[in-house]
């Protein structure tokens, strides 16, 4: 089929959505970024901010969206004056990378000053070696007797993490293995960059370095995101897991026009180290939002049990693709192609929330939107990974289905994904928000 021919069926451009991903990714180097580019984009659209410690008075026909800790978000829309059922889709916002440690400026051979760091989350490490880096995050300034949260990118290329040259470590291509204290550390600087951390980032946050208490900061990979292949067909970018399921649910979201039920956007912070935080998949925030929406219309807590019984949740998280070099990796049969489709994630002992009933479900929702499908599964004697939506179901136990787009270099400095999945993914949130679903445990219908 020609590539208008698909663009047309999905309503969504192929080009223009995996340009706007790559935009929305240079922005945003840290969790706290996703969530500020994301409220921007939700208040273009109308939506108004709620906060959790306010009292919420909503009101049908309106939309809404609130943030924990500044680096998850929950929006939602209310078309009618109904209490539920909710229809959800979750991703994260969070990129496995290196966060700099408290004092982190540290003396080395007595010419350098680096910066001693910690990994987050299950980085692959050597991308991060011999590149230009910098550094991004939050801020806490002293503002009289307020504390100010401010959020900063150095935007210059700042550090660098040094390779040993190979005469110094003649098996360095045997496979070699990072101590992430030892081999880890940028370079800051000279001897005479000590102490010029904390100015630099008091100049950012535009403070005195007086008022600078503490901040949160981490690496960053300086190279942009671009197309690769003969014919573009492929982009390469940082921070695609899960910044693609992110920014294309957050695109379906609010192209969506609907009509009936609660959608609702989420993007959870902390999914690479296990969503254990007060603002991850494994906290109250669902909880908490879903529970305040159904009050806010007069709910009781048989309402809730009621609009939750009947909601549905898509569990986005990049998938693997078939790997060019390694196709014996993968399942003998169950292999996602790169600009194939969303793929359904399925794993027996439940790492992956799909099942029959649920994947049925998203199968005929993407027929309708005319996106193609795609399944995963891990090789029988690989352990595989994990992801947000089985943590999620342990607050708010929903009927839910596990997806991802298919990509390459998962958790590397730099990953590469399809050119047409963002405008796939667009496309089937939108046909999610909009169709008229009812899925109980005695009924499924789409319509
Ligand atoms: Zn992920």
């Amino acid at each position: 089929m020609e590539e208008k021919q698909k663009e047309q069926m999905t309503g969504f451009e192929f080009r223009k959505e995996a340009e706007g991903l790559l935009e929305f990714i240079a922005k945003s180097p840290t969790a706290f970024h996703t969530v500020a580019n994301a409220a921007a984009m939700l208040e273009a659209a109308g939506y108004c901010r709620l906060a959790e410690s306010g009292r919420w008075a909503l009101a049908a026909g309106n939309q809404y969206y609130v943030t924990r800790n500044g680096s998850s978000l929950i929006a939602f829309s209310i078309p009618r004056a109904e209490i539920g059922p909710f229809r959800l889709f979750c991703s994260h916002n969070d990129s496995p990378t290196f966060k700099v440690k408290v004092n982190a400026e540290m003396e080395a051979g007595k010419c350098y000053t680096k910066l001693n760091v910690e990994q987050y989350g299950g980085a692959l490490r050597a991308p991060w070696f011999d590149r230009p880096l910098s550094l991004a995050g939050r801020v806490l300034v002293q503002n009289g007797s307020a504390i100010e949260t401010r959020l900063v990118c150095v935007d210059r290329d700042l550090l660098m993490i040094p390779s040993v040259a190979i005469h110094m470590n003649r098996d360095a291509n045997e496979g070699a293995s990072y101590n992430v204290q030892n081999d880890m550390c940028p370079v800051f600087g000279d001897a005479d960059a000590k102490d010029g951390l904390k100015k630099l980032i008091a100049q950012e946050a535009g403070a005195e370095e007086e008022q600078v208490l503490d901040m949160d900061l981490f690496l960053y990979n300086r190279q942009h995101g671009t197309f690769v292949g003969l014919n573009e067909e492929y982009l390469a970018a940082p921070r695609l897991d899960d910044l693609q399921c992110m920014y294309g649910s957050l695109r379906g979201f609010l192209e969506a026009d609907a009509k009936s039920g609660i959608p609702v956007y989420c993007a959870f912070d902390n999914e690479e180290t296990g969503s254990v935080s007060r603002q991850g998949a494994a906290s109250t925030f669902l909880h908490d939002v879903l529970v305040r929406i159904c009050a806010a219309f007069g709910g009781t807590q048989e309402d809730y049990l009621r609009a939750v019984a009947g909601s549905f949740l898509i569990s986005g998280d990049n998938a693997h693709a078939l790997h060019p070099n390694h196709p014996e990796k993968a399942d003998p049969v169950n292999r996602p192609q790169m600009n194939q489709g969303v793929v359904v994630k399925y794993n027996a002992n439940q790492k992956y929330t799909s099942d029959a009933r649920s994947s049925a479900v998203l199968r005929m929702l993407c027929a309708r939107a005319g996106v193609p499908c795609q399944s995963y599964t891990n090789r029988s004697d690989m352990a595989g990974g994990s992801t947000l939506g089985n943590i999620s179901n342990t607050q708010v136990s929903l009927q839910a289905v596990d997806i991802g787009m298919p990509q390459l270099a998962m958790h590397s400095s730099y990953e590469m994904a399809g050119t047409r999945d963002t405008a796939y993914l667009a496309a089937l949130a939108k046909e999610f928000f909009e169709a008229e679903l009812i899925v109980t445990d005695e009924e499924i219908r789409i319509s």
